[in-house]
């Protein structure tokens, strides 16, 4: 795909069940930040995991983007479309010799991977054993400038590990699919909710290995629920429901800090919150409790 735009900007919801009140707020920012600056939006549904996965959560998803006038432009980018895409990055991957086999079980495994197949001799299924793929992290440290958090860096060997880029069961993993279809879509800005945060050095430094361009990233405050929790589509949030969009768009723009327009009507409040859209009001904060935002007991 080749572009003009100067910014491209995307919602990539996971299609595990339909959206709630946390990622409305992620979507919501992504859109009024693209278009705020005349960019595109398009939407990419990140359907690689079937077994996590609903079968109706996409359409749900897009009808309710619909409700609520966060309009896409062009056709809906669906990952499990894409496997050969992944398939050529991580054959390239291969190639360079960044990558090995790894039979270590995920459960067992410390998140920062100790290094135990690293120099083992693995092929794909070895004995019968499926192999995960991993990817060789090298001693560097990776540095972005988040839109609102400041200067981030990491130290990869210390605080990220050889990380999977293709699970044991044959599934692409999240990070490889997520920086070959940013690329191909020639996604310029991510703004995305601070849970994955963590994933962006894994991202830049698979961006460097793959030489493909850098996007600029914001991470924003997630919703945690009033257990204290994420609200997350596995946890069961409560979808968002179109029958009083006014409200919830009101109760997402607080949670991003912006202006929040006294007005009854909906696309008012919607085209003048792109206007007055102003990512430096985002809070810093990495979460937010939904109870700071409303007192009324509708969200979870
Ligand atoms: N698919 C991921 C999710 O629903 C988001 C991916 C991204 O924004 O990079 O959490």
């Amino acid at each position: 795909m080749n572009s003009e735009y100067h910014y491209i900007g995307r919602f990539a919801p996971s299609p595990s069940g339909p959206l709630h009140f946390g990622s409305l707020v992620a979507a919501l920012a992504s859109f009024l930040d693209a278009r705020s600056q005349n960019g595109q939006w398009l939407i990419r549904i990140e359907d690689l995991d079937p077994p996590r996965e609903s079968p109706s959560a996409p359409e749900t998803i897009l009808k309710q983007l619909k409700d609520f006038e966060l309009a896409w432009d062009g056709s809906v980018l669906f990952q499990s479309t894409r496997l050969d895409a992944y398939a050529a990055a991580l054959a390239r991957l291969k190639d360079r010799k960044l990558t090995f086999q790894c039979r270590c079980s995920r459960n067992k495994t410390p998140s920062i991977y100790p290094g135990t197949c690293r120099d083992a001799a693995h092929a794909e299924t070895s004995a019968g054993l499926p192999t995960s793929t991993r990817l060789r992290v090298e001693t560097c440290e990776v540095s972005f400038e988040d839109r609102i958090l400041g200067t981030k860096t990491w130290n990869l060997q210390h605080q990220v590990g050889d990380f999977i880029i293709r699970r044991k069961d044959n599934l692409f993993a999240y990070q490889l699919a997520v920086v070959v279809d940013d690329a191909y879509q020639n996604i310029t800005h991510i703004v995305r909710g601070s849970d994955l945060l963590d994933s962006t050095p894994r991202q830049i430094f698979l961006n460097q290995c793959l030489d493909l361009p850098q996007p600029v990233y914001a991470h924003l405050p997630v919703i945690l629920g009033k257990d204290g929790f994420k609200l997350s589509k596995q946890a069961m949030a409560r979808p968002i429901s179109n029958e009083d969009p006014i409200r919830l768009l009101r109760l997402a723009l607080k949670a991003l800090g912006q202006k929040v327009i006294d007005s009854v009507d909906y696309s008012e409040v919607l085209a003048l919150s792109i206007l007055n859209w102003d990512i430096g009001q985002v809070p810093k904060n990495l979460s937010q409790s939904i109870t700071n935002l409303s007192d009324e007991d509708v969200l979870k």
